[in-house]
Formats: C-alpha cells, structure tokens, sequence
C-alpha cells in the first residue's frame, strides 16, 4: 500500500479471481468457463473490416447489440443495458441503487464479489444466512426492506429457486430493487426475465461468459425498467461511456445469431454434469444438486484443500475457498467429456491414496 492511497480504501479487502495460469497447461475447472469455442460466424465477425475501424470509437449506446438482444428476448431497446462483463454490472448496481438509507442484502454463501462491492462503497449489508444443504430459503428476503442481489442459480452452490420464489421477493419489497444475478442460468435454471414487464424493481443480469463463450471478449447485460436502465446509464455515463468495446460488439451480435450452437453446448455440458455426478457419487462424494455449469461436491475421505492442492499438483484446477463452512468442499465446472474424464482419473487416485 501506497502512503497516497485514500483512507476510505485502506480496510478493503479485493475479489481474488480464480486462478488464470500463464505458465503451463491445466485442466481448467475452476472458473467457471466454457470449454467450447465461440461458434464459427464469431470468428468471421471479426474480421479485417472490423479490425481496420479500431481507429474510431465503438457506439457508447451499443445500438446494434441491444437491438438483437431486445429481439431475442423480447423486450425493447430501453430495457437493455450493457457493460464489461457482468462483474462490471454489478457494480453498477451497487453504485447506481445503494447507499447509507438503501443497504444491501444477499445470501452469507454466494459469490464472492457481493461483499467486496458492500465494502467499496461502504454499505450496510445483511448476510443472509442460507438453510441446510445451503438451500436459499425466498421467504427470508420477503419484505427485507434493503436492496437485494442473489445469484440464481447461486454460486458456488450451484442451486437455484424458482421464478415463483423470485417473484414473491420482488412483490414484497417494491422500494427497493432485486437483481437477479442469472450469470448461470442457461445450464438448466429458469430465467425470471418474463417478470420484467411486471415490476419496476426487478434487473436481471446476464453475461456472455459461460454459456456463451465469450469470457475472453468480456461482456454483460441487465434487463430491467426503463427507469432502471436510465438510471445505469446516469452513471455510465459519468464513469466510462465507451464501455464496451467494438470487437466484443461485434462477436456478441454474431453470437446471439448462433443461438442453436450455444443450446447443443449447453446440452452437452448438462449430460456431461449429470455424468460427473454419478462418477463422483459412486466414490463415496456428496454433491449439492446443481443447475449451473459447476458443481459443488465434498469428499467423506479427503478434505476440500487436500483434493484442491492434490488435483493441481496433477495438472487439474478446480476452485476451493478457506471459508469455514464450505472449506470442505471445491467446486468444479463441467467441461468436456474428455476433460472430466481427465479429472475423475486423477480423483479416483487421490481417494485411493487417502485409503
Ligand atoms: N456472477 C456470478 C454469480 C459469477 O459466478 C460470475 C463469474 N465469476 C460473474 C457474475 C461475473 O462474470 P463475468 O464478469 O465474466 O460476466
């Protein structure tokens, strides 16, 4: 730390990302990525054209983008905001709508990014603890009185509630807005977007980074109310207009084209879950039942760091927190058929050396 560093920021404590490494090659499974390339006519989308009109700024108001996205689902360009991934739409929320008189609350296990937005911006925050078998119980935010975000399906659980549970949070805390952050919800999950035309409070965030490949291309998006949208773009506006980059653009307004391609994906990885979890149960794990693109599962025999550092040493990453009441566990996404192959093997051995 700096002597020049402003004393609001000397207590906080940074998001640490999963493990990005540039040294050699692992079996990555801890960030949650897709193991598909992007579809072809991403690819032919940036092309040389594209490349050659770097030279000029992007569309600060992403037109195009938002035009396809409205149209797919269904909604209008007013409800669409864009941002740099759906890291970055968080923290707009929590810039845009929370304050001293306008805290915020969300599950005590979630994603690790919640807390560290609450102490940026130096907000009173509720930790809502989750129930057994970190079940998200909806009646706990019913009528909280505090902004709200929540991950559904939640991350590292890989659990999800229903629209009928979103709705009853929504309706019950009509002053304060819900984000509902759906980072994972085409793997299985059932998105809550049809309430949009109903509430004024409720934004649904969305990323390009899992089901869509595109983690690298960094983008998100929110769909909510138009005022919603007008108050994001507010401070969009103050902070960094030209968000979101002309290459990305591009390869989004390809991607959305290539839908069909990301659905067979997603089936994929949901077969390739279903695999892992009844390979993995028939070595004695316990796994939370998950709508996600991960998984979060704990071992009888080998503890959560022990499997996370023996895994690494045997060229697999998955993700493991110190965190005492999910220091048992790791979550693991699902990659392709070869790469969980891969990483049963290597469990398969660790379990035995444990016996
Ligand atoms: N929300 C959740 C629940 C996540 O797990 C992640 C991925 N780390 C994000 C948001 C952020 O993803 P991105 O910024 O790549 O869109």
């Amino acid at each position: 730390m700096s002597r020049f560093l402003s004393a609001r920021f000397a207590d906080l404590e940074a998001y640490v990302p999963g493990e990005q490494p540039q040294d050699m090659q692992y079996i990555k499974l801890n960030t949650n990525e897709s193991p598909f390339p992007p579809a072809p006519a991403v690819r032919e989308a940036i092309n040389a054209v594209e490349i050659d009109r770097l030279n000029l700024y992007p569309d600060p108001e992403g037109r195009a983008l938002r035009e396809k996205l409205a149209d797919h689902y269904g909604v209008k360009l007013e409800n669409i905001f864009l941002a740099n991934g759906s890291d970055d739409l968080l923290n707009f929320f929590f810039m845009t709508f929370c304050d001293e008189e306008r805290p915020v609350a969300y599950p005590a296990v979630s994603y690790g990014f919640y807390p560290v937005y609450a102490s940026l911006y130096r907000l009173p925050h509720t930790e809502v603890p989750l129930r057994e078998d970190f079940r998200l119980e909806p009646e706990d935010y019913c009528g909280i009185g505090k902004n709200i975000v929540i991950a559904n399906p939640n991350a590292p659980t890989g659990r999800a509630i229903g629209v009928d549970d979103i709705e009853r949070i929504v309706r019950s805390n009509p002053d304060h807005v819900v984000m509902i952050d759906e980072a994972y919800i085409d793997f299985g999950g059932e998105s809550c977007l049809p309430l949009v035309g109903k509430y004024d409070n409720l934004l649904v965030c969305q990323t390009f980074s899992k089901f869509r490949s595109l983690a690298g291309g960094r983008l998100g998006f929110a769909i909510g109310s138009p005022a919603l949208i007008e108050d994001l773009d507010k401070i969009k506006y103050s902070t960094n207009s030209y968000n979101i980059n002309r290459l990305t653009m591009a390869a989004a307004i390809a991607t959305i084209e290539s839908h069909e391609y990301y659905v067979n994906n997603s089936k994929r990885i949901q077969s390739n879950r279903t695999y892992t979890v009844e390979e993995l149960e028939k070595m004695g794990f316990e796994t939370l039942p998950s709508k996600a693109n991960f998984v979060f599962t704990r071992c009888p025999k080998v503890d959560g760091g022990t499997l996370y550092r023996k895994l690494k040493a045997r060229g697999v990453l998955v993700r493991h927190w110190d965190k005492p009441e999910i220091a048992d566990w790791c979550r693991v996404t699902i990659g392709s058929r070869t790469q969980m192959d891969a990483f049963l093997e290597r469990v398969h051995e660790i379990v035995k050396e444990a016996e």
